[in-house]
């Protein structure tokens, strides 16, 4: 009986052992986008924050990008439930549901949802050797160049794509979109001159912008931004576009299941992640807001996606988009 006992016990000790030895191998985050990219970015600096909190355990960024974030998507929607991978996404995550006809995952039961991470205003940017150098005389280009002017995006259902959609719906016009596998081969296109127009995220179009590699022809948020290299550049409502806003958001998920104190020590990491002073510095000064809100709560971050995917819904059905 003694003995049954004493078993039990150091048997109830060893699995205590293991549940409070979370995190006790490197994490895995994986980015739906490729490397270089603002996904990458705001992932790997949060990696980086994250890490601090979790003993200094190692988090590694896998890049498994393609079909407009529904590749990597799909491979946290079936990884191992256990907390060591994880997912950092855009709003994808509202956009593709509504886009796919198809999807092989489902955002709203196939995901632990972490919370928040930042929300991203765009910029309307142009290969350098666009003869338009500002957005009237962007109109009047396009407006001669119709479908040959070339639009490029991170695939159907990036941010990018969003942006380009309702760009194109405001003015009526149809471009050639030419998607890529996320931001950071779209952005090597425009700089060679392969394509004629991108809009993104200002954490990767600030540097461009800074060093006068790109063209800037407006931002998309209704107030001007502050950050230095971004504070002069219009936005799309000042010159014409009313209401035009579109921002970004990021965020963090783990695949369903996957044991609630792990998820309470991830969304801790999660949280002192966003107050620490370094990760902040560096999202604002490339015209990122850190979330400081409730999304950063599990259940009020699903609540918030779930209010986007319906808001999305409209927007492309009225445009007539869908994929497979
Ligand atoms: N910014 C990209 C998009 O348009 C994706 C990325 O590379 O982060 O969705």
């Amino acid at each position: 009986m003694k003995k049954i006992l004493a078993f039990s016990l150091s048997a109830l000790a060893a699995s205590a052992a293991l549940a409070q030895a979370f995190p006790s191998k490197p994490i895995t985050i994986v980015v739906p986008f490729a490397a270089g990219g603002p996904t990458d970015r705001v992932a790997r600096d949060l990696a980086e924050a994250m890490q601090k909190s979790l003993n200094g355990t190692t988090i590694v960024i896998d890049n498994a990008a393609g079909a407009g974030s529904t590749i990597g998507t799909t491979k946290v929607a079936r990884a191992k439930n256990d907390g060591y991978t994880l997912l950092v996404t855009h709003v994808g995550m509202a956009t593709t549901p509504v886009l796919y006809r198809k999807l092989s995952y489902n955002y709203e039961t196939d995901f632990e949802y972490l919370g928040m991470i930042n929300d991203v205003p765009m910029t309307l940017i142009g290969r350098p050797t666009l003869e338009a150098n500002t957005f009237a005389e962007l109109r009047d280009w396009i407006g001669k160049n119709g479908n040959k002017v070339n639009l490029g995006n991170a695939g159907i259902g990036s941010a990018s794509h969003l942006c380009g959609t309702l760009f194109q719906s405001e003015l009526k016009v149809e471009m050639t979109t030419v998607p890529y596998k996320g931001t950071a081969p779209a952005i090597a296109d425009l700089l060679g001159g392969q394509i004629d127009l991108l809009c993104d995220q200002t954490t990767n179009t600030t540097a461009q912008i800074e060093g006068k590699k790109v063209k800037p022809y407006a931002v998309t948020m209704l107030k001007r931004l502050s950050t230095p290299a971004l504070k002069d550049i219009p936005t799309l409502d000042e010159q014409g576009l009313k209401n035009f806003q579109v921002s970004i958001w990021h965020a963090l998920y783990a695949p369903k299941g996957t044991p609630a104190d792990v998820l309470k020590t991830l969304n801790e990491a999660l949280k002192s992640a966003l107050k620490d002073p370094d990760f902040v510095r560096k999202q604002e000064g490339l015209g990122a807001i850190v979330i400081a809100d409730k999304r950063v709560d599990p259940a009020e971050h699903k609540k918030f996606v779930q209010s986007e995917v319906a808001r999305f819904g409209p927007v492309f059905k009225a445009a007539g988009i869908y994929a497979d």
